[in-house]
């Protein structure tokens, strides 16, 4: 078995001499990120930091800082936030060393830490130490008629800053720590869902400002990369103008998928086999690049990024990074690299050395 694990590193590790384009990989946790690292990703793609908060106590934290009511509320619950996020982000840093961590900034559809029925409400009510009147009434009026398109992403992050200040203060503050333990980075903070210039702007001035502090208390100095995902079919229309505050595009096919159909991610699954049986998709959207819709949305807001910043890094990072046929296109469109789930790095490897040697041999 150890000589078969050689001789597949021997293989990897050629392939890598030939492939042009680079495989990151998506990674919420420290043991993806381990994980990642084994397979020899070239960074971490895509931190989705909202998973850091799916399990344990943790949701109910998550959960405290949607129903805070007041400001000092919420002060309170960022407050408690802010050294697990510290903490979680260093882990993932001392992971990867030098290698570049890009750090998406909470994208939580707000249903996803509502509670469930009456008993989920009780249950809620009794942890958060709220009347169940009260909790019902603010469970109301939060819930939304279409989550995915609601509250969520750069739109939290706009409405409730100190959200996504105390999501900066931990990257930053995660940053000077690892500087002391000769882990020299520049973090890669991504946002969200965005649909307009005008939303990067005021992120990036809640940013600098954040920045700013950490520089000023710690006495260290670092940069930081601005990014935005492209996953609204706006975006792609204005990657142009967004491409000036973005140091990188990074295309979330899952979602521009989702809208470019106008087809629930979380429901297709229902119909979708009658519909690629009936050949009115040619496959299942959600699995294989769409090079014909998608894709064309893909290559113009990739023209219209390049257009803004001729030196924009552009990548995608949804489901489908890891796939030969989204690979193929990404070189064709110049991209830099595409960001896949851990355990896929190594298969994208080959592929992308595949594809590269095909175009050198031209056959
Ligand atoms: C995407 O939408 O493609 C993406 C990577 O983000 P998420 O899957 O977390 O919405
Ligand atoms: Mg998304």
């Amino acid at each position: 078995e150890a000589a078969l694990d050689e001789a597949f590193q021997t293989l990897l590790s050629w392939a890598d001499d030939v492939r042009d384009i680079g495989i990151r990989a998506n990674a919420d946790t420290p043991a993806d990120a381990q994980t990642a690292r084994n397979f020899a990703a070239e960074g971490i793609g895509l931190v989705r930091t909202e998973h850091m908060f799916f399990h344990g106590e943790r949701v109910d934290l998550m959960r405290e800082m949607i129903f805070a009511e007041t400001p000092i509320a919420l002060a309170a619950v960022l407050e408690r936030l802010l050294p697990l996020q510290r903490a979680d982000f260093s882990e993932i840093f001392q992971i990867m060393q030098d290698q570049p961590v890009c750090i998406r900034l909470f994208d939580a559809p707000l249903h996803e830490f509502l509670p469930a029925g009456k008993q989920g409400m009780r249950d809620l009510a009794e942890v958060l130490n709220v009347p169940l009147a009260q909790m019902t009434a603010r469970v109301d009026d939060l819930s939304e008629y279409n989550p995915m398109l609601g509250m969520r992403g750069v739109r939290l992050g706009i409405t409730v800053p100190e959200i996504y200040d105390m999501q900066a203060r931990a990257i930053f503050e995660a940053t000077v720590a690892s500087s002391a333990k000769g882990i020299v980075l520049v973090p890669e903070i991504m946002i969200p869902l965005v649909s307009a210039k005008r939303e990067v702007e005021l992120v990036q001035s809640r940013l600098d400002a954040v920045a700013a502090a950490v520089r000023a208390e710690s006495g260290v100095d670092f940069e930081y990369r601005l990014g935005v995902m492209v996953e609204t079919p706006r975006a792609a229309l204005r990657a142009e103008d967004i491409a000036e505050h973005a140091a990188f595009l990074s295309f979330g096919t899952n979602d521009l998928t989702q809208m470019t159909y106008g087809l629930s991610r979380d429901d297709a699954g229902k119909f979708m086999s009658d519909y690629v049986k009936l050949r009115v998709y040619p496959e299942d959207p959600f699995h294989t690049l769409d090079l014909d819709g998608v894709g064309e949305l893909l290559q113009l807001g990739a023209d219209r990024g390049r257009k803004g910043r001729p030196d924009v890094t552009l990548s995608i990072c949804g489901e489908h990074g890891g796939d030969t046929a989204a690979i193929a296109f990404c070189r064709t469109h110049g991209f830099d690299y595409v960001s896949c789930s851990p355990f896929r790095v190594p298969v994208a490897r080959l592929s992308a050395a595949q594809l590269a040697l095909k175009d050198k041999l031209g056959t």
